[in-house]
């Protein structure tokens, strides 16, 4: 069995805007399927299909990702191999074009998980990865809304509680034949937040987590919500118990989340057999999956 699922950010996403969202991770379904039916591992379908994602600036991840409250792009992403348990991630990083790459990268060549700011910049160049120019990465509508922004609060608990803040952070989780789940995840944050600001995203078993003989989740939504109640770890623990259930788990998790810490946002979640589950308390939220037994796939925004 083969599986891969796909999301792009759970929110208020504007009508306008769904047809790009759409666009985005049926693309992105795509790539990691060739991956997965070529033979290749869930690593390589995970990060080539949030690179396309990251380079798509519909998303708020790499180009099109959101502003600090410096007008400087800082990104996070992370990787994570279920069956070896090695992982990587970065943490506002700055002028790196593709952080899904590097925080892989640190998985495979570093004995760390999580390396942030100039030290990952540092790490990419000894390995290879040059930084890219800020305007690689900026786009005109994320710089309207740094100056729409500008005297405000950094961080609307209010706005995230409704489900109304934009939250475009990407991630996938796959199934590859050799049995192994891997998931990654990648985001330039939230609009105007605190210079140095990390959110769930490159936190293992926050906004990711894999775990071959359970399942793995990538999630979105409001960072420090997810992070206070661990969030993918807590889909995955929940799987362990109630027999491989990922509706169940994906709903307890989100339940959760609104429950303990009141947040709002999704999770896309593979079990051990590749059975894909979605869950989200955002009025809506991007997602496409694909697997052996469905496919046609399935996008849906
Ligand atoms: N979870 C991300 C963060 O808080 C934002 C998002 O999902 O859009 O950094």
């Amino acid at each position: 069995m083969l599986s891969f699922i796909v999301h792009g950010g759970a929110w208020d996403i504007p009508d306008a805007m769904l047809e790009d969202h759409r666009a985005g991770v049926a693309r992105a379904l795509a790539i990691g399927w060739e991956v997965l039916s070529g033979g290749g591992s869930g690593v390589e379908a995970v990060e080539k299909a949030i690179r396309y994602l990251e380079d798509d600036p519909t998303f708020d991840a790499g180009r099109g990702s959101f502003v600090n409250s410096l007008g400087e792009i800082e990104l996070d992403a992370s990787i994570m191999n279920g069956t070896s348990f090695r992982c990587g991630a970065v943490a506002a990083v700055q002028n790196i074009r593709n952080p899904i790459s590097l925080a892989r990268l640190i998985m495979d060549k570093s004995e760390h998980v999580l390396i942030a700011g100039m030290g990952a910049v540092r790490f990419a160049r000894e390995n290879g990865i040059q930084q890219c120019k800020s305007d690689d990465l900026l786009v005109g509508r994320e710089l309207q809304r740094w100056k729409e922004l500008q005297g405000k609060t950094t961080f609307s608990t209010k706005d995230a509680f409704k489900g109304k803040l934009p939250s475009d952070t990407v991630g996938a989780v796959a199934l590859d034949k050799d049995g192994v789940i891997a998931a990654g995840t990648s985001t330039g944050g939230t609009p105007n937040k605190y210079p140095g600001r990390v959110g769930d995203s490159p936190m293992i078993g926050c906004g990711t987590y894999a775990d071959s003989a359970i399942g793995g989740v990538s999630c979105t939504g409001w960072g420090e919500a997810i992070i206070k109640v661990a969030l993918s770890k807590t889909i995955v623990d929940r799987m362990e118990v109630n027999g491989g259930d990922a509706d169940e788990a994906s709903r307890f998790g989100i339940d959760r989340l609104k429950t303990k810490a009141d947040g709002f946002g999704g999770v896309i979640v593979l079990n051990h057999e590749g059975r894909p589950a979605v869950a989200f308390n955002t009025p809506r939220m991007a997602r496409a999956y694909r697997t052996s037994e469905m496919p046609d796939g399935t996008v849906e925004v």
